[in-house]
């Protein structure tokens, strides 16, 4: 399949979804080697899940289906425009690309504006929507510090 047929299927996820009431209409699909091994579309609303976006869909597929909390080797069709929170998400699994169809000014003009989230992410953190506030450093840091010991992890 090429690109184009890839993107297709990201944007036939994005429509079946949204038309199925499961949730926004974006679509995703994850290749690897010219195959299709992940698929997720928008189900925020169906299951009451705010992260439940297609490309985190997406990736917990692949991810199950090839047995790996990374994506080597694989690329991501998206059908719009990562939001913040899928950008972090695609970071931590590591895919060699990403392919988008909308971008988001186009999600911006019907009512999935993200832009809010980026501009964010530079404020002083008391100056945030949402505050944050460092608690009990001192205790926080046990697990951090356990973790150096552990002579039995599996590194990511
Ligand atoms: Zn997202």
């Amino acid at each position: 399949m090429c690109k184009e047929k890839f993107m297709q299927e990201a944007v036939n996820a994005a429509l079946k979804g949204m038309q199925n009431n499961e949730g926004g209409p974006f679509g995703c699909v994850v290749v690897k080697d010219g195959k299709i091994i992940g698929r997720g579309n928008n189900r925020v609303t169906s299951t009451n899940d705010p992260t439940a976006h297609a490309e985190v869909m997406a990736i917990r597929d692949a991810c199950k289906n090839l047995d790996s909390f990374q994506l080597e080797g694989c690329e991501i069709y998206t059908s719009c425009e990562p939001c913040p929170m899928c950008l972090g998400a695609i970071y931590w699994a590591r895919p060699d690309k990403v392919y988008y169809g909308s971008n988001q000014a186009d999600a911006a003009n019907i009512g999935f504006d993200d832009a809010f989230i980026y501009k964010e992410i530079p404020l002083p953190y008391t100056e945030r929507s949402i505050p944050f506030e460092q608690l009990v450093p001192e205790i926080a840091i046990t697990p951090f510090q356990e973790w150096e010991k552990k002579e039995d992890k599996t590194e990511y």
